[in-house]
């Protein structure tokens, strides 16, 4: 227990590639023999149960939050073993659920576990907040651009006033075109180490559309590489705040 990193996931706005990296990290962890557990927090929008094929699933962690079934009712396996929580896709089961529920549901997760990820809705709703109190670090996903980086560092203010400890941030669709911002701007301006550099990479969107992981499809790709090393340096605690 004392050795388990509940990690939000966090990025202020939509489309930087956050839930791509939930799942993928999530996968990269456990193919690392990490027991590990990713978590949907975005009860409307249920992209992580789309991206592993488990919209359909009978149990979601909406039924957790209602109070009707467990955390281990709600957990599905996935590919190498990680444990997936997803979100509802029915309306009925999205309307019960009471979000500011998920923190105190991390009481069930399983002791032996080494990983929680959870990937935090964006903007400021109440979904948004119960998500990111569910971790204790938090780790901020951004495009090279200040719009992204400024939704980052909005993201950021609000898990530190939560006692969040800020990790890192990852870097996606790294293009390295004249316009973006550099790894070393990025890490001023945010104080915090820039812990990966995710290339675009058109297999990620091959991966969606097949509807398989990209560490499932494309486990050598450019994309899949950097995922696999951000794991291996979470493992070996760099970014380790607290
Ligand atoms: P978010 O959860 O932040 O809204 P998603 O993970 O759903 O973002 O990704 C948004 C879109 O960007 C998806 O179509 C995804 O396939 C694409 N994408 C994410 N990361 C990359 C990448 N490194 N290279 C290319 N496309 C990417
Ligand atoms: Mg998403």
């Amino acid at each position: 227990m004392i050795n388990m990193r509940r990690i939000a996931v966090a990025s202020g706005k939509g489309g930087v590639g956050r839930t791509t990296l939930v799942a993928n990290l999530g996968i990269a962890l456990a193919s690392l023999g990490k027991e590990t557990i990713i978590i949907d927090g975005s009860l409307t929008t249920p992209d992580l149960a789309l991206l592993f094929k488990l919209e359909k699933s009978v149990y979601t962690l909406n039924d957790a939050l209602a109070g009707d079934a467990t955390l281990a009712d709600v957990m599905h396996l996935g590919p190498k073993r990680v444990k997936i929580v997803p979100a509802a896709v029915a309306l009925e089961q999205v309307r019960r659920a009471r979000p500011e529920r998920l923190p105190e549901l991390m009481r069930q997760v399983p002791k032996k576990t080494d990983f929680v990820l959870i990937d935090v809705p964006s903007g400021l709703k109440r979904e948004t907040v119960s998500a990111m109190r569910a971790g204790r670090e938090v780790l901020l996903v951004a495009t090279p651009e200040m719009t992204s980086i400024s939704d980052a560092m909005k993201a950021r203010l609000i898990a530190e006033f939560l006692n969040l400890a800020p990790i890192g941030v990852v870097l996606n669709r790294v293009r390295r075109e004249e316009f973006e911002l550099t790894r070393g701007e990025i890490q001023t301006i945010m104080n915090v180490p820039v812990l990966a550099e995710i290339p675009e990479d058109e297999k990620v969107r091959q991966a969606l559309k097949r509807g398989t992981p990209l560490l499932e499809l494309n486990p050598n790709s450019p994309a899949a590489n950097a995922i696999q090393e951000l794991a291996r340096k979470l493992l070996r605690g760099r970014g380790r705040v607290r």
